[in-house]
């Protein structure tokens, strides 16, 4: 399990949560890949969300020197300690990591949780994650839909996938589905809730009680689903 945490200075960090029957306390301790927050048995994670409030000095001094220490072994390359960055991939947070390279390709280490990009212009790197995103989230949802249109015996017309700011996705009533190119940021279970919304609005234009029913019917988990994408919204962006 893993918590982001805003600090007061804007940087998003992840707190990886172990489990441990021996801890009596809340811990947390720190490495050179992160900092993991220690959860004794028989408590819960989100009440560390306090603990971890109150240790956010600490946290800060701590991540700062072991991104400087990351750079120093040539992990962080070129990046500044500051401009370290979480990028989601199917719900999973990632350090989004830069590297100047003769050719622009991507590399997703799941042990380190680090995804590289290597761009020809580092100033430039943000179109290059657009696009990768532009690719992933392709891929997933027209793989997706063909079987859930299929079990939802749903006929849709043209699929895009657009950058838009402030939607998952949407749908015409010409039956083209539109899908927010972050939408791979999101776990597979919530890409799938999305898909099964904009199927159900062909037949339910509106947010109606019918609606909800058979978003409901398709997706018995679709409030986890839609409040994932909610807890997320601010998380997920290329900046
Ligand atoms: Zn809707």
């Amino acid at each position: 399990m893993e918590l982001p945490v805003v600090l007061a200075n804007g940087k998003t960090l992840t707190i990886e949560v172990k489990k441990s029957s021996r801890a009596k306390h809340f811990r947390l301790v720190a490495g050179i890949y992160g900092i993991k927050a220690i959860l004794p048995a028989g408590r819960e994670a989100k009440e560390l969300h306090d603990f971890i409030a109150s240790k956010e000095s600490w946290i800060l001094k701590t991540w700062e020197y072991y991104s400087r220490l990351r750079q120093k072994m040539g992990c962080d390359s070129e990046e500044p300690a500051s401009r370290t960055k979480t990028i989601y991939y199917l719900g999973i947070p990632y350090t989004l990591q830069v590297v100047k390279d003769r050719q622009q390709f991507a590399t997703i280490s799941d042990n380190l949780k680090v995804i590289t990009f290597h761009v020809q212009d580092r100033r430039k790197y943000r179109r290059f994650v657009k696009e990768w995103y532009r690719q992933q989230t392709e891929r997933i949802v027209s793989d997706r839909l063909v079987g859930i249109g299929n079990r939802l015996k749903l006929q849709y017309n043209r699929v895009s996938i657009k950058d838009q700011k402030s939607r998952w996705a949407s749908c015409s009533k010409k039956r083209n589905l539109n899908f927010n190119l972050l939408l791979s940021a999101a776990p597979l279970q919530v890409i799938d809730y999305v898909i099964i919304h904009e199927l159900v609005h062909l037949v339910e234009f509106s947010h109606s009680d019918r609606f909800w029913h058979a978003v409901g019917q398709a997706d018995p988990d679709y409030l986890e689903h839609r409040n994932w994408l909610k807890k997320h919204e601010y998380l997920i962006r290329i900046d």
